[in-house]
């Protein structure tokens, strides 16, 4: 199938998204969110499903091409910022006195307006479409590029002038034809790249001409036709008014003309910015380094994405399986895991991941996958016990906060004959306490457990404060403990220490 490159496709996993490449192979159609590892610059990048190497789709494709919105280069001088603008440095000089101040006021009008008119080009080739603002005509530095665009007039007549020395008639000819066919090349090299030099160099101009290709030579159809219409309609005016109106109306259409063209050009950069090296996301990856970590990471996203799209769970399954061997811990991997072999119901899959499952879910505190998961544990293993008591205080305590009492009390039953001389015992049975106490309203099975903490861990930091809960716990008040202390290890005792049962 021939992909027309002025052609939108869509992502086929992302409808919406604008695809980049194209697999010639699988046929399908891919988004920068499919191909976060592929080269744009260098348009490179391989098929995530066969392998082989993707065609780069047009990088226009995205923007509608600036012969379908001829329309709206139109209306652009009559928006409110250009309009003033224009109205300004055209009708002001007509108003002034004709001294030594009046010439000066409007030399400054005009550069104002053709520094606003380059600001017009630079501003759209970044594809912002809205005119720059008032202001920017008249602040801020950059009326330096007026004076170089007159110094690039002045070198192209020196270069005329040169080859008919050298050359004769012909050689003038041709060198004329190549200058009025490349000025607006020249105007743009000039905007983008500030340089005279730039603006002159036949080799940078015909290379630019070069990758646009033949839409350079559809818009400057465009321009001679622009600046026909303008001339026939400024002369007319001049000829059948009188000058009082026919002067400030030739002149405002002159410079709304301007801004057009001026207009159109920053478009055709937009459009083609990729082309000409102006694209920024581009250069900006370039500069990366394409097999960096972060790359690979969202290299298996995108993967990840795309199988689950194609329903080709085993698939992702074992990209998960690969990615934790080597990252083990990785919690957005097992994050991944977990919804997937949930989405599968994958229970002995489950199973068989589950101390690294109940330790991520347990780190992200979320007490409904928690839950699920024990479920389905339950469901393969009903005789099931956590082996880590670490682990199993930090779960219990997480579904204790979320309300879930039964449950909590289920993962510590017979803790102290599980771990007899575990340091999580202290935690472990405070937390049977306040469950029992705070969830249950069980207060003299909550007193016995702090009695065997008081009796068992005389050891634990916990144990100093033994004496208020068991008060707390006598006098049948929530179990809170003493008020606010942080200085317990880990974040599941530091909320046992202040435990708010909320
Ligand atoms: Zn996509
Ligand atoms: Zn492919």
């Amino acid at each position: 199938m021939a992909t027309d490159p002025t052609v939108k496709h869509d992502c086929h996993y992302h409808p919406g998204d604008t695809a980049k490449w194209h697999c010639d192979a699988c046929q399908v159609d891919l988004c920068p969110r499919c191909m976060p590892d592929a080269d744009s610059r260098k348009r490179r990048g391989n098929c995530p499903l066969c392998g082989s190497s993707l065609r780069y789709l047009a990088a226009n494709a995205e923007v509608t091409p600036f012969w379908q919105r001829v329309p709206a280069f139109f209306r652009y001088p009559l928006k409110r910022d250009p309009l003033l603008v224009v109205a300004i440095c055209t009708l002001v000089p007509l108003l002034l006195q004709p001294n030594l101040l009046g010439l000066i006021v409007t030399v400054v009008l005009i550069l104002a307006l053709f520094k606003y008119t380059y600001a017009v080009i630079n501003h759209t080739a970044r594809g912002k479409l809205e005119p720059p603002t008032l202001a920017t005509a008249f602040t801020g530095d950059g009326f330096g590029i007026v004076f170089m665009q007159l110094a690039v007039f002045i070198m192209m007549a020196v270069i005329l002038t040169t080859a008919g020395m050298l050359g004769g008639l012909f050689l003038v000819l041709l060198t004329a034809a190549f200058l009025v066919l490349a000025l607006p090349a020249s105007v743009i090299l000039l905007a983008m790249e500030r340089s005279i030099t730039a603006a002159i160099n036949p080799l940078k101009l015909a290379a630019l001409m070069s990758r646009i290709g033949w839409p350079y030579f559809v818009m400057y159809a465009y321009l001679i036709l622009l600046s026909l219409a303008s001339g026939v309609v400024q002369d007319f005016t001049l000829r059948h008014f009188d000058p009082l109106i026919s002067q400030p109306v030739a002149g405002f259409l002159n410079s709304a003309f301007m801004l057009i063209v001026f207009h159109m050009l920053g478009y055709l950069i937009y459009q083609y910015r990729q082309e000409l090296g102006y694209d920024e996301d581009s250069s900006d990856d370039a500069a990366e380094d394409h097999h960096s970590p972060r790359d690979r990471s969202k290299r298996i996203d995108a993967d990840i994405d795309i199988y689950l799209k194609n329903g080709e769970y085993s698939r992702v399954f074992s990209i998960l399986k690969e990615a934790l061997r080597k990252d083990p811990h990785n919690p957005a991997r097992l994050q991944q895991m977990y919804r997937l072999l949930t989405a599968m119901d994958d229970s002995l899959e489950l199973y068989r991941h589950h101390p690294r499952l109940l330790a991520m879910l347990s780190q992200e505190r979320d007490a409904r996958g928690l839950q699920t998961l024990l479920t389905v544990i339950y469901r393969e293993e009903p005789l099931f016990r956590l082996d880590d008591p670490t682990l199993t205080v930090r779960c219990a305590e997480v579904l204790y906060q979320a309300g879930e009492f039964k449950s909590a009390l289920k993962l510590l039953q017979d803790f102290h004959k599980r771990f007899p001389d575990s340091d999580q015992l202290a935690p472990g049975y405070l937390l049977v306490a306040q469950v029992l106490a705070n969830g249950f309203a069980q207060w003299d099975k909550a007193v016995s457990f702090l009695t065997f903490v008081q009796r068992r861990c005389q050891q634990h930091p916990l144990h100093k404060d033994i004496d208020i809960w068991l008060e707390q716990a006598r006098n049948q008040q929530p179990l809170k403990g003493p008020k606010a202390r942080f200085e317990a290890v880990d974040r599941g005792e530091t909320r046992l220490a202040t435990g708010n049962p909320s």
